[in-house]
Parts: C-alpha cells; structure tokens; sequence
C-alpha cells in the first residue's frame, strides 16, 4: 500500500492511502535488516507497534535524516552491538570458568564418584600398605570389636549405607587418614592423645565425610592421574613409581571447601550416633595446646592439626550445631578396650589375612 512517510519528532509519522489516521512508528521501537549505509538510498523498516507490516521508504534523504534521529539502525552501530554480544558471551564464559574453580568442580571428582566400590577399595588397600609400611596393624580381640563398634554407630547416616572400614596402625602419629573405598587408617597416637571417645568419634566422622565426598580417591586420581589409578584399581598393586601413592594421600591437605564439607558431613554422623558433635571441638583444642607447649614435637609435621586447619570455623561449627541427646560413643570398658588395641599386633606383610 502506497503512502507518504515523515521523520516526526519521536517516530516516523505514516500516511496511507486507507484513510485511516496517520499512524507513529516510534524510534524506539523500530527494527532494521539491513543497518543503513552512510550513502543509502532507500530504507526496510518494522516495527513493534505494527510486528505484521514493514515500511519501505525510497530517498537518501529520508535515509540518512532516519540515521541521524535513530543512530542505532546505522551500520556502525550494529557493529557496536555485535561486538557487545560477543563481549557478553565472554564475560559469560569467564563468569563460567571462575564459579566452576569457586565451586570446586572437578573432572577427578566426578570420575571419582562414579567408580564402583570395589573399584576404590582397591585403590584404598594400595594406598594404606604403601602408607602404613614399617608400621604394624593393631589387632586385638577386644578393641577391635570396639572400633568395630564405633564404626558401625558413626556409619547410621552414611548416606550409601556402607560400613566404613577403620583400621588402627602402632604410628605415634597424631592423625587419621581417609583412604579409598570408605576405608580409614587411624594412627595409635591419635587414640593415646584423646581426651575421650568422643574426641576420636569427632575425628573419625570427620574422616568419613572425606571419604563420602570421595576426597582421597579424588586427590589420588588428581596426583598420580587417572591412567595410573585405573591401574591400581584393575590391577591391585602399585608398583614402580606409584609406590608412594600412602605418602601422598598422607601428606596432602585437602582444600577449604572439601574441609568444611567434611565437617557438615561429620556433623550429621555424629547426630545420626546419638554422639555429642563437642569431641571434635575438644580435640582441636588440646592438639593446639599441645603443639604450642610441645614446640616442633617430632609427631607435628603430620598430625591431624596440621592437615586439618579452620579450627575457629569447625569451632563455630560445632557450637552452632542445636543440642540432641547423646551418649558416650564408646562406654568406659570399651574406651579401655580401644586404648589397648595395639596390645596384639600383626605385620601386614607376613601374616596375611589372619589375625
Ligand atoms: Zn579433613
């Protein structure tokens, strides 16, 4: 339909030959296929006050009075806003990559977490011998139905339902370690250094949370690579170079983020117990004092507190956390029971399988 087209004060003002009254196409509102060229003749227009008409207007004039009053349907400022796009999509992309390391996301994690059970226990068992060589494991009777004990009350709110599998270690070592496949290897030092049962339930949740969130099969996979740990996990040794698999599982710190989830994690065990979360405040607290009277004890370098910072945060963890009933994790016989653990021991090596 033919008509006459105007540049008005805040659109363009139309009049067909219809007879109806003279319509605006807003500025603002206008849209362009073809952005106008500095000498163009002619000019496509829609619009979203009509979305179903388009305007055709002939004339360089119209043209570049048209440029003048909406600059961005100009050539030059479609290119402004191409760029922009292409500056947001960056923006998004880093926005991306900067929450996945915030957040921790890592493609060790994820393998790790989809690996069978078995899988990892492997990967545990290779990582614990190389670990605890030189060191006996602590077998007797009676303690060992006590850790056996504690275990199973602290693995209740084990979300995969599975037992974890802790074994104690004659190591004057203040610490504990989470090793794959739901499996925890507890120095006798930490025991003798605990005040009480809770403390050592406070650590071993603590350890189990690690373990639930797949931390060390994570941190092995990350260290020795996933090649190298699929050949552990298929094969059952590690041998050559990955001899040392313990020691780095041992020596690593995990990061801050994976601590405070285990001890959220830890927290929800000990409550799942019916054991009171304060143990592992406590024992924070005296392995702090401890190295401050003690100096650079010969233990230091590998106790719990050293892998283990935040102490203010799990304190103020443990503080928030709303009272519920509890019992003692291990009654007086069996804390005795514990404590002499390594009454009987055996050398992992040599007495396989029997104990
Ligand atoms: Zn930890």
């Amino acid at each position: 339909m033919d008509g006459t087209a105007y540049l008005g004060l805040t659109g363009i003002e139309i009049d067909l030959a219809d007879g109806k009254p003279r319509r605006i196409w807003l500025y603002g509102g206008l849209k362009i296929d073809e952005p106008i060229r500095p000498n163009a003749i002619d000019v496509l227009l829609t619009s979203r006050d009509e979305p179903d008409a388009s305007l055709f207007v002939q004339g360089s004039a119209f043209a570049a009075g048209l440029r003048e009053r909406a600059p961005y349907l100009s050539q030059r400022a479609l290119q402004v806003r191409r760029r922009r796009v292409w500056m947001a999509l960056l923006a998004f992309f880093a926005a991306l990559v900067a929450a996945g390391v915030l957040l921790s996301w890592s493609p060790a994690k994820w393998i790790a977490k989809t690996l069978p059970l078995s899988w990892r226990e492997r990967l545990g068992n290779a990582s614990r011998d190389s670990m605890t060589e030189g060191h006996k494991e602590c077998v007797d009777a009676a303690g060992v139905a006590a850790l056996k004990a504690l275990s199973m009350r602290l693995s209740k709110g084990v979300p995969a339902g599975t037992t974890f599998d802790i074994q104690v270690y004659d190591w004057p070592l203040m610490n504990a370690f989470a090793v794959p496949g739901e499996q925890i290897v507890l120095a006798k030092g930490l025991i003798d250094k605990a005040g009480s049962p809770d403390e050592v339930a406070g650590v071993l949740a603590h350890e189990m949370g690690h373990g639930i969130e797949t931390d060390p099969e994570a941190a092995l996979i990350r260290g020795v690579g996933l090649g190298a740990a699929l050949q552990i996990m298929l094969g059952g040794t590690a041998g050559g170079g990955l001899a040392n698999v313990g020691l780095m599982l041992a020596q690593l710190g995990y990061s801050r983020g994976a601590e405070h989830k285990a001890d959220v994690h830890a927290l929800e065990l000990l409550k799942a117990a019916g054991i009171a979360p304060k143990g592992l405040g406590d024992f924070f607290t005296r392995v702090m004092k401890m190295e401050q009277d003690g100096g650079g004890a010969p233990t230091a370098a590998l106790s719990w507190l050293r892998t283990h910072p935040l102490p203010a945060e799990r304190a103020r963890l443990v503080r928030a956390q709303a009272a519920y009933p509890a019992t003692p994790a291990l009654d007086a016989a069996q804390w005795e029971d514990l404590k002499a653990i390594c009454r009987v021991t055996r050398d992992p090596k040599e007495d396989n399988g029997k104990s």
